[in-house]
């Protein structure tokens, strides 16, 4: 039996793993005790490696739609067909009306990102989309505001972490693990800000604000904190800008007015206000894109910068520390026109002239449905599953009705692929070598990287997405930019332009750090914004119309903002709570898996339950003016009373359904999926 090692990716994590394979066939994988990271460890998922890498679910064949049934066809009929309908498609809308979507940001999987992107903007149109387009990429621009760069989070070296919107258990769990350790130790504080009462949340100090109400606690404690003189003078005075604005701003915003807002109780906000200015060691730490999904996404997170800051915790170890990235070769293709939501959104596309590679994705199935700006005719998913995942199902259906063709590319029929014109399967990263834990130096500073190497051949007919793109590129005449014929050439290229090459990493299978961390790394490079400081009033988003200090903004549809919504929809919806057993909608296929989650849940809190007659585990109704879910209930303390949350990613419980497409962050144009207006129906069981 043969021993490979390889990264897992499957989620962002990037943990190692050691695959074993007999006979050209995978049979055994399990955590690389040597890594620095998992040590050995997996989570739920990546156990069942093996079973979801051979599910029956697995998409073997290039299939066409024929009269509503799928057929399979040759990869060369379905790459011609494709590539005709596309000059067609072009010819008559324009280049810009193919779109094209991938579930991949470009960290797990660098890849299939880079070649989406390449061949859309190949092709002539701006129209790549990704899911930073309504996740995550808020918390990058919002730090680039404020410091030029992007500082992460260093956790292993804090004493005192707050957790806010983040339930690591459930999607970092080696951080879950470590803050477990090291609270029992004495070593660490911990603060959990969190709607729900996440399992870490009894570790330590836990507060339970009213859902889309974090901005309101942020600016409390920095009033809490300016007040009381226990911010950082020397770093304030001497390498931020703004202060005076931001000691006026928060002036009226008291613990009082943020206990009236939040729920929070105000003696509660001021200790923890003085618990974080006085430890230097310390980090908020964020869910991916949780906070970022509420109405104030991107204010939320100016918020944590500002906080961050003013208690001088940047480039210091234990808080948000620049860490060393290693440079990738860039794949882009230069493209004159204008991302979708460049004028609706300019502080997302335009700010300090950094325009992201994506465009925003609320715009593109407003696009495919209004045909404005442009119509957008062609629409490719690969690696992604938007017709379960997107926000606001409905709309997005009625989107795809309106294209002339529509290709899916995933190792599996999912839902998304059912609907497509095209289904062409992709292999499994296990089935390819590529780039590795290329993350890790943002979500887990640590400058490493490490290659991913094939483990099997690829399965039945399936290739590497990017070998799929290359192709497609090849029949329209973009051929020569993209040369590549195998995934190693594409990684030597890749790699070229890093300062590691790809044969040091093929002989160092364990990975490679490429860099060091420099602490307090503002006092020889200051910081990249038009100060040359830290930036906690930004004259720039002012300019571009968006306020330059951060406030709490009500979510439009809570009984605040809009008493009239709350008569009817007087709860919480609050969508997209991870397990540890499933990432997104994938590997529902997985029987080992459903066994140990065999269904989704929405988590209400007794009193809610009590109000419309539901008891644990009954089937109910979860409804919004978009439509109506039935999911079983989990009656539980660990909520506050009035939110419902629901996780994402099932087919039989769908709860983008609920969601409202148009309902956005003002600023940044994420669709709005945390904070919206819902009831509970009791349903009729004789029905
Ligand atoms: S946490 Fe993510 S990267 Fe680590 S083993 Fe699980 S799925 Fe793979």
């Amino acid at each position: 039996m043969e021993k490979i090692q390889t990264d897992c990716a499957l989620c962002i994590n990037c943990c190692g793993l050691d695959c074993y394979v007999e006979d050209g066939k995978l049979v055994k994988v399990e955590g690389t005790p040597e890594h620095w990271l998992n040590k050995g460890a997996l989570c739920a998922k990546a156990k069942f490696l093996v079973e979801g890498t051979y599910s029956p679910n697995r998409l073997k064949y290039p299939m066409k739609k024929v009269n509503g049934k799928f057929e399979r066809v040759s990869w060369d009929q379905a790459l011609d067909e494709i590539a005709a309908k596309l000059k067609e498609l072009k010819e008559k809308y324009g280049a810009h009306t193919l779109a094209t979507w991938t579930g991949s940001v470009g960290v797990e999987h660098f890849e299939m990102a880079a070649f989406n992107q390449r061949f859309a903007k190949a092709y002539g149109s701006p129209n790549f989309f990704n899911p930073e387009g309504i996740c995550f990429r808020t918390r990058i621009l919002a730090r680039q505001i404020t410091f030029g760069r992007y500082p992460v989070e260093q956790p292993r070296n804090a004493k005192l972490i707050i957790l806010w919107g983040h339930n690591p258990d459930a999607s970092y769990f080696v951080i879950a693990n470590d803050i477990r350790e090291r609270v029992r130790k004495n070593e660490l504080e911990l603060i959990v800000i969190d709607v729900r009462k996440i399992p870490l949340a009894k570790e330590g100090i836990y507060l339970q604000p009213r859902p889309g109400t974090d901005a309101a606690i942020a600016l409390a404690m920095m009033n809490v904190i300016i007040n009381e003189g226990l911010y950082d003078k020397e770093f304030v005075d001497n390498w931020c800008t703004g202060f005076d604005k931001l000691t006026e701003h928060v002036k009226k915003l008291t613990p009082e007015w943020a206990e009236e807002v939040s729920g929070v109780p105000a003696p509660e906000i001021k200790r923890i206000a003085r618990m974080f200015a006085n430890v230097k060691e310390a980090s908020i730490l964020e869910g991916v894109g949780h906070l970022n999904q509420y109405q104030n996404g991107l204010q939320n997170e100016r918020c944590f910068n500002i906080l961050m800051a003013i208690t001088g915790k940047i480039d210091r170890p234990g808080g948000w520390v620049t860490c060393p990235q290693i440079r990738l070769a860039d794949l882009r293709v230069p493209i004159e026109e204008k991302n979708l939501g460049y004028d609706e959104y300019p502080v997302f596309h335009q700010f300090n002239k950094r325009t992201p590679p994506y465009g925003s994705a609320s715009m593109m199935t407003e696009a495919m449905i209004t045909g404005k700006p442009y119509p957008i005719k062609a629409f490719f998913s690969s690696g992604s599953n938007p017709a379960l995942t997107f926000p606001d199902t409905g709309r997005f259906l009625d989107g795809l009705k309106q294209l002339e063709l529509f290709v899916s590319i995933d190792p599996y029929m999912t839902e998304t692929s059912e609907l497509a014109d095209y289904a062409l399967p992709a292999c499994t990263f296990l089935e390819e070598t590529g780039i590795g834990g290329f993350p890790y130096a943002i979500s887990h500073c640590v400058p490493y990287i490490i290659l991913r190497k094939k483990v099997i051949e690829p399965l039945y007919e399936s290739r590497p997405i990017w070998s799929i793109w290359s192709e497609l590129g090849r029949r329209l005449g973009y051929g020569d930019l993209f040369p590549w014929k195998t995934d190693e050439e594409v990684a030597e290229h890749m790699f070229s332009t890093s300062g590691v090459t790809y044969q040091q990493l093929v002989d160092h299978p364990e990975g490679l750090y490429f860099g060091e961390i420099e602490y307090e790394l503002f006092k020889r490079v200051g910081f990249a914004t038009a100060s040359g400081k830290v930036e906690l009033y930004s004259a720039e988003m002012e300019r571009l119309g968006a306020p330059g200090l951060p406030s709490h903004v009500e979510p439009e549809q809570s009984y605040r903002a809009n008493p009239e919504i709350a008569k009817k929809y007087p709860e919480t919806l609050l969508t997209g709570a991870r397990h540890q057993e499933f990432i997104g909608a994938q590997m529902k296929d997985v029987s080992g898996l459903m066994a140990l989650l065999p269904e989704p849940h929405a988590m209400i809190h007794p009193v809610t339950a009590k109000k419309y007659d539901i008891i644990e585990g009954e089937l109910m109704g979860v409804e919004t003016p978009r439509g109506m879910i039935k999911i079983k209930a989990n009656v539980t303390e660990d909520i506050r009373p009035g939110a419902v949350s629901i996780p994402h990613g099932w087919a039989a419980a769908n709860v983008n359904i609920l969601l409202d497409s148009r309902v956005r962050d003002k600023v940044s144009g994420y669709i709005t999926m945390r904070g919206n207006a819902c009831r509970l129906v009791k349903l009729d069981p004789s029905r």
